[in-house]
């Protein structure tokens, strides 16, 4: 059986790896457009590769998931992080797990990573064929598919063919020529620019529990907060933005921030702590002495955008003032005007619409014999490994699909 696989990254190598590992009588062949292969493997995590997150409960799991959820959960119960780790292990990559769930090989190297798929690759007998653009996708008799390779006259004959081509605008317009419906493409995973005065000269600060708000929406995200040269990044912007990445978009990337930079408590709560410093340091001047857990240098930006002197101290609050440093501290707005691409890692919200995949083979519902898997499909996930997870989980699931002889 004659098998393609239209690009050589993670969902691609998985699919292609899985499907000749389980039928020797497959012959896979990975078309790849670059000159290599698996280039965002190798620059991901900062060249560390996040190769799946410590979460092994697939309904906790789907919850990272903007987009893509409901459809994640079967395939997820089937190949979730826990398989993924064996998977790798057993190919002699050991993983280790962060603090904060996500998990690295333990060289801190992508390169570990590509080696390792690059191997199963090659010991399964996967055929890598760089610099081929696949330019043309038709059905051809027997519900085979012929493909068009950089412009080449014949077309080559394939029993089945799998799309695992990324964000690809060119792959988009050829699916959408099979009938597809492709679900508008905008990023996902960006952080915000602010030429906010409160945020000047304190790139590099973070606050470790934030909770924010986009007024007029109904998002909102809780997490450490970071601020950068151009505005604000961090966790907390990381999720808001991939959980956001639509109406972010519509909005043009200018809208409205409140942000309660003591996390969860209410104006009343804060206010009533600022009372209880202002009776226990009352000596001691506002802008010197901060509010638990707010850095100091933001601090003192904060006090100055309630209109509090420096030397002014605890004692010599009055009531006004209480409540605008409140205000400050718990509902914060700055104004968003534009984003930045996350270096680290960024994805596109879009792509084919879900409910043309049949997620137990993710076989297309519209074309039989054509698969897909990884963010050619409208699936993606806030930072921390879920991304590469739903290219294996995808990529392992149809090269099993793929490798069944239909009877
Ligand atoms: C900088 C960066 C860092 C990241 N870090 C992480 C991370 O640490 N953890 C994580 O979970 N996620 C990370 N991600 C997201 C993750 O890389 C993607 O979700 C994942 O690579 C998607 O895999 P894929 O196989 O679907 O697509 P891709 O990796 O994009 O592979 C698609 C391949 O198809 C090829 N192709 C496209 N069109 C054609 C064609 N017509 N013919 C032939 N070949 C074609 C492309 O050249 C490409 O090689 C990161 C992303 C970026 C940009």
């Amino acid at each position: 059986m004659q098998i393609a696989i239209i690009g050589g990254g993670a969902a691609g190598f998985f699919a292609a790896i899985n499907c000749a590992e389980a039928n020797p009588d497959c012959r896979v062949t990975i078309f790849e457009r670059g000159k290599s292969v698996l280039e965002k493997v190798r620059i991901s995590g900062g060249g560390r590769c996040n190769v799946t997150h410590a979460c092994f409960d697939a309904r906790a799991l789907v919850q990272y998931y903007p987009r893509g959820q409901r459809e994640l959960l079967g395939p997820f119960l089937r190949f979730g992080p826990a398989e993924t780790i064996a998977w790798f292990e057993q190919r002699g990559v050991q993983l280790k797990t962060e603090a904060d769930g996500r998990m690295f090989p333990t060289t801190d190297d992508s390169g570990t990573i590509v080696a390792c798929l690059q191997r199963a690759a090659q010991q399964a007998g996967v055929q890598v064929m760089t610099s081929s653009r696949v330019e043309h996708i038709a059905p051809a008799s027997s519900g085979a598919w012929q493909l068009q390779i950089n412009g080449d006259e014949r077309p080559r004959i394939f029993q089945k063919l799998m799309i695992a081509s990324g964000s690809n605008p060119a792959i988009w317009q050829l699916l959408r020529g099979l009938g597809h419906s492709i679900v508008e493409p905008v990023p996902s995973l960006f952080t915000f620019n602010t030429k906010d005065t409160r945020l000047r000269d304190l790139s590099g600060v973070s606050v470790p529990d934030a909770a924010l708000r986009i007024t007029g929406t109904s998002l909102s995200a809780r997490g450490p907060l970071l601020i950068t040269h151009w505005g604000l990044s961090g966790p907390a912007i990381l999720r808001i933005s991939a959980w956001g990445a639509r109406q972010l978009y519509d909005l043009n990337y200018r809208f409205p921030l409140e942000i309660n930079f003591t996390g969860d408590k209410k104006i009343a709560e804060i206010q009533e702590e600022l009372l209880r410093l202002k009776t226990a340091q009352g000596k001691k001047t506002v802008a010197a002495h901060p509010y638990p857990d707010i850095p100091l240098r933001f601090w003192q930006q904060l006090t100055a955008a309630a209109g509090i002197r420096p030397e002014l101290r605890w004692a010599d609050l009055d009531k006004k003032t209480v409540q605008a440093l409140a205000e400050q501290t718990g509902a914060a707005t700055f104004q968003i005007a534009g984003k930045s691409t996350f270096k680290e890692e960024f994805v596109t919200a879009g792509g084919v619409f879900l409910k043309e995949v049949d997620f137990k083979t993710f076989e297309s519902r519209l074309q039989p014999n054509l698969y897909l898997a990884g963010e050619v499909l409208d699936i993606d996930a806030i930072t921390g490994g879920f991304n590469f997870q739903a290219a294996w989980t995808g990529g392992w699931i149809a090269g099993r699909a793929l490798a069944e002889v239909r009877g």
